[in-house]
């Protein structure tokens, strides 16, 4: 088997699925039935072996990105990440640079934890679903208290500690509706620089629809099933796909005006990258192909993806002598990545906008196309309604691009139109209200627009 050098990203779950909040749509938290009896601590040994093969799987790369996950991996205590980091130094090769990222709720961190994060370069991605009310809708304790005032104060200590940090921000049923109030709130009143949205699609059974429904997956309401991607139904609390590919346009529309080049969301950045011609960077669900994005569980399993910690996806463990690049260059995990393209259905090999979408994560593949072939994402709506509405914009950013030119240069030609249109207008994101209420409201000084590189 070859073991070529490849990129891949391995996400850490050092505490496994042990959290100290129980988010109602957290898929995650049923893991905790894979591995009975375990204390969910990652072990000196496995870390050091996480350390060195993931160390040794990038031995030309300039920077090497060590990702935490969970569960929630402030759980650990500082002393597990000092330690890592020790290891990290011992083994590191020449030429070799180190990026920590981690991704916590946020509602552990104090001044100690801040300060560790800050003087370690740590990149710190901080899970918060909007407004206060939209972020405790789902977002609760184990003991279904609202988590909203803990999240702040812990971004306060982030802020105050000068932390990079970013938002993990989900679409769902309770913040779906309300685009404009979720993106001013993360950039406007917290300082949020870069965004991601997950839109929440939980996937059940018709069976287990209503125990979902009841009960959510935490562990204050039940553990009794282990959460694996079957079944067409989902639950009210996802996201619908008008309402998802409302939301993207929605913000999309404002951030074109008035924030690109200073907020970087990573819907955007993607969908710019594929129209560019990229065919494998950012968001993995709109990548071409699976197989590049494992996760690594407290006692060295490995799963082919976050999303498919699931006993069919366990792909190897650090401890059975294989290095990392050979369990990724294994023949299930190549067989894994493939699949997203090769079960593509022929409506999605046709899109339009199948480039850019690339028929999104194979877990939510579960609607029949108009034709009657199975395999078609849940969200396919939304998607086709968003990088339709983008196709014209993402051109033309693509075209400054190729001239090396500025991509915001792109709001001096939205000014341009701007300036002519009257309050009354339909609105540019094709909205129930006009443009003057809509997103003429916002519309920023901008200036003098550029001369439009296609139509010369
Ligand atoms: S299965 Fe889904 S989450 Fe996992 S790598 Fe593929 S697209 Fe990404
Ligand atoms: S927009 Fe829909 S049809 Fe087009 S590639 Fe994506 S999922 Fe397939």
């Amino acid at each position: 088997m070859s073991t070529a050098r490849r990129v891949f990203q391995l996400m850490a779950k050092p505490s496994g699925a042990i959290c100290n909040l129980d988010c109602d749509y957290c898929f995650f938290l049923s893991k905790e039935q894979l591995y009975p009896g375990s204390p969910f601590r990652m072990d000196d040994e496995v870390l050091s072996r996480y350390v060195e093969q993931l160390l040794a799987a990038h031995p030309d790369q300039e920077e090497v990105t060590f990702a935490f996950q969970g569960g929630e991996p402030t759980l650990m205590g500082v002393d597990f990440f000092a330690r890592c980091l020790q290891l990290q130094r011992e083994h590191r090769r020449p030429g070799q640079t180190i990026l920590n990222t981690i991704q916590t709720n946020a509602t552990l961190v104090d001044d100690t934890w801040a300060r560790f994060l800050a003087d370690n370069d740590f990149l710190v991605g901080v899970s918060i679903d909007g407004p206060r009310e939209m972020h405790d809708a789902y977002r609760r304790d184990k003991g279904g208290k609202a988590t909203f005032d803990r999240v702040i104060a812990g971004l306060d200590r982030l802020r105050e500690a000068g932390v990079e940090w970013n938002a993990l921000t989900t679409v769902n049923a309770a913040n779906a509706d309300h685009p404009l109030e979720v993106y001013s709130f993360l950039t406007e009143e917290l300082g949020a620089q870069y965004l991601q949205f997950i839109p929440i699609v939980e996937r059940v059974t018709e069976e287990m629809l209503p125990l979902a429904e009841q009960q959510g997956w935490g562990s204050r309401n039940h553990r009794s099933v282990l959460y694996t991607q079957t079944g067409t139904a989902v639950t009210s609390r996802s996201v619908s796909p008008q309402q998802y590919g409302r939301f993207l346009i929605d913000v999309f529309e404002h951030w074109v005006r008035n924030d690109i080049g200073d907020v970087y969301v990573s819907m955007f950045d993607t969908t710019l990258a594929h129209f560019v011609g990229y065919e494998n960077v950012g968001l993995c669900v709109h990548a071409r192909t699976c197989g590049q994005a494992l996760a690594l569980e407290h006692n060295g399993d490995v799963y082919s993806c976050d999303h498919y910690v699931e006993p069919d996806y366990k792909i190897g463990n650090l401890a059975d002598g294989r290095s990392l690049l050979e369990i990724v260059d294994s023949a299930p995990q190549q067989a894994f990545g493939q699949a997203k393209l090769t079960t593509l259905p022929k409506y999605c090999r046709e899109c339009d906008v199948r480039f850019a979408c690339n028929g999104g994560c194979p877990k939510d593949r579960f609607l029949t196309t108009p034709d009657g072939e199975p395999g078609l994402h849940y969200l396919c709506q939304g998607y086709q309604a968003f990088f339709r509405h983008v196709d014209k914009p993402m051109r033309l950013m693509t075209s400054f691009l190729r001239q090396e030119r500025d991509a915001g240069e792109i709001r001096g030609w939205y000014a341009a139109r701007d300036a002519k249109r009257r309050p009354d207008d339909p609105c540019t994101c094709a909205g129930p209200q006009p443009w003057g209420r809509c997103h003429g409201a916002a519309v920023p000084d901008v200036p003098p627009p550029p001369s439009d590189p296609r139509s010369s």
